[in-house]
């Protein structure tokens, strides 16, 4: 299995509800190592072009408005299979359908303000590590 790299975004509802540390400590118990790391509060113009795939979505606009109403701490994680090991740790989109004990599940309060990102393939996760950080700000180690 390769090493990898990953986007992952705490999303405003996690920041809000003080829960930060708690997520990370979950990436880094699962042995996935944080590569770069940054606080934001996304503009408009910054959400729209990451998720631009969900563009003819109905919950477009909502999404972006959520994911541009407070702060989000945006990281890269590192490690052997990192892309599925970290949507494993999120778990489901839907909170409601979550495995027990994944953050979503723990933390989120619904389908769209579910508390993470991870990107889900590998080609998402090239597009969507560019889109925050350039290969300067990276460790990789
Ligand atoms: P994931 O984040 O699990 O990869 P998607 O890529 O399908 O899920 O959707 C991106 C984000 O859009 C979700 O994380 C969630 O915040 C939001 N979202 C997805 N589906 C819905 C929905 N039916 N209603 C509202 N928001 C949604
Ligand atoms: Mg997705």
């Amino acid at each position: 299995m390769a090493v990898e790299q990953t986007l992952s975004i705490i999303k405003p509802d996690g920041v809000k509800k003080g829960v930060i540390g708690q997520v990370i400590a979950r990436f880094e118990g699962a042995g996935l190592k944080v590569a770069a790391m940054k606080m934001a509060h996304l503009t408009r113009a910054q959400a729209e072009g990451f998720y631009h795939v969900h563009q003819q979505r109905p919950f477009f606009g909502s999404l972006v408005e959520f994911m541009t109403s407070g702060p989000v701490v945006l990281m890269i994680l590192q490690g052997e299979n990192a892309i599925a090991k970290n949507r494993e740790l999120m778990g489901a989109t839907d909170p409601a359908k979550a495995a027990p004990g994944t953050i979503r599940k723990d933390f989120a309060s619904g389908i769209e303000q579910n508390t993470v990102h991870g990107s889900d393939g590998p080609d998402t996760a090239a597009f969507e590590t560019q889109y925050f950080f350039n290969v300067f700000d990276r460790v990789n180690e």
